[in-house]
């Protein structure tokens, strides 16, 4: 049997104030904050994960926010819109919430066989879309978190999938379909949808050519990954394998203490990693206690105060 990806793991984006960062994500897109660390590659940076109630795979978001960092620049080979899943009938509600926390510009699309969907920025210009799904397209468990600001009726369930845009469709789609397992749903005008598994919330991924644009250059607004699941070690070495095989440099496994991580660049120029659904995010604090204080790993624990002192303050 061939390893299998199961959906998205994590999406990860680089933002600009830290504090704003969780104050948007935490306190009006209502996702509990669930992992307070450091970029384990850039110690001087944090690492904010936001996702349901215990980080449940395909739930979560993370930033690695920096105040100093400088905005990115959109055009091809990034995610250019990361899309989040709410209950049918919710736009409403959301339309109305977001604009309360003066987020401008929020459009409407879909419709006719495509999904209610709201397209808007968050305060770094990166896009984001809330798209009505029914609870029944969820590969996974939704685990509601009750002591946040949005009832259950509206709240996020997970993300559901990404935009990619690049200028050739053409490699990412080989790579996808035949190395990744990716099915191709329904194309035309430049844009191809493709679905893993059944086709769920957080299994979907949309190409879009846009062979004029000019490269993407990360900076705060931009994503910075898009990590994909397997359920253990052993599909993990199987995908590396196989990725290899397809001609793909793709990294050593990572120790990322809450999942174990592999990277690579597809053809059209995204990042994407491949993560381990385990141990999950309750290895070194425990379910009420999430994302309440600064989490090192073992690595940088004997260095905590240097690494306090250099972290930017966050009033959130
Ligand atoms: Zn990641």
């Amino acid at each position: 049997m061939p390893p299998k990806l199961h959906g998205i793991h994590h999406v990860t984006a680089l933002a600009k104030d830290p504090s704003r960062n969780i104050r948007f994500y935490r306190d009006v897109l209502g996702m509990r904050f669930i992992k307070n660390t450091i970029n384990f590659d850039d110690p001087g940076t944090y690492h904010f994960y936001f996702a349901d109630r215990v980080g449940t795979p395909g739930s979560v978001f993370t930033t690695f926010p920096h105040p100093h960092a400088g905005l990115g620049r959109k055009g091809a080979g990034e995610v250019s819109t990361t899309k989040l899943a709410i209950p049918e009938g919710s736009v409403g509600y959301w339309k109305a919430r977001l604009a309360e926390h003066g987020i401008k510009d929020i459009r409407e699309t879909g419709g006719g066989d495509r999904p209610t969907t709201i397209e808007f920025e968050d305060h770094d210009s990166m896009a984001l879309a809330l798209v009505e799904r029914p609870d029944t397209q969820a590969p996974l468990a939704f685990d509601f978190w009750e002591d946040g600001p949005v009832s259950r009726e509206h709240a996020i369930r997970r993300i559901d999938g990404v935009r990619l845009r690049v200028r050739d469709t053409a490699p990412s789609r080989e790579l996808l379909t035949d190395a990744m397992g990716f099915a191709v749903e329904s194309e035309g005008d430049g844009r191809l949808s493709l679905t893993l598994g059944e086709g769920g919330s957080s299994q979907r991924l949309e190409l879009v050519a846009d062979p004029d644009a000019p490269r993407a250059r990360m900076g705060a607004g931009s994503i910075h990954h898009v990590a994909w699941r397997v359920a253990d070690d052993a599909d993990h070495l199987a995908m590396q394998r196989r990725l290899m095989d397809a001609g793909v440099g793709v990294t050593e496994v990572k120790e990322r203490f809450y999942f174990r991580s592999i990277y690579f660049r597809e053809p059209g120029g995204v990042i994407f990693e491949i993560a381990t659904d385990g141990p999950g995010f309750t290895v070194d604090e425990d379910e009420a206690s999430l994302g309440t204080s600064l989490r090192l790993p073992p690595m940088y624990e004997g260095n905590r105060k240097n690494i306090e002192q250099a972290l930017p303050e966050v009033k959130a």
